[in-house]
């Protein structure tokens, strides 16, 4: 029976190992969606304007940006570790709290057994992890 409960009423834990997991290619991670303000905050991030940013870091596909990647691997990810992390992309800012993993199943037999962040340190409460979804914050703030 269907209580209406949210897996998730009280709260999940995670807190960022930095073992950049999350940034290495396995099937439906392997793309970083990048909006308008995400290009301009890496834009920033690396002095140089939006449209060179953007030229240079992101390819369109079905009208929206993602990041371009040469490789398998995240093109920011440098010896395991984001290089640009104070201003990577609102999809990362927002890992794990993805709609795709707000499920119980999803979220303990694949993002548990992925991610070794998830279910250590900091407590999200549920409105918290709503917030997250609603993209009013990400997991830094
Ligand atoms: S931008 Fe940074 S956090 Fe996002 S996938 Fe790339 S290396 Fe990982």
């Amino acid at each position: 029976m269907n209580s209406g409960r949210k897996f998730y009423q009280d709260g999940l834990r995670f807190q960022c190992q930095g073992d950049g997991k999350c940034c290495v290619t396995r099937g439906r991670y392997g793309y970083v969606y990048l909006s308008f303000n995400d290009r301009r905050r890496l834009a920033a991030h690396f002095g140089i304007s939006t449209v060179q940013f953007t030229e240079r870091y992101a390819v369109k596909e079905d009208g929206l940006y993602l990041l371009r990647y040469e490789d398998k691997d995240c093109p920011f990810l440098a010896q395991g570790r984001c290089a640009v992390y104070e201003a990577r992309p609102w999809q990362c800012r927002t890992w794990p709290f993805w709609p795709e993993n707000m499920n119980k199943r999803v979220w303990e037999h694949e993002v548990l057994a992925y991610c070794p962040g998830a279910g250590k340190g900091r407590l999200y409460t549920a409105e918290e992890i709503e917030d997250i979804l609603k993209k009013k914050k990400d997991v830094g703030s």
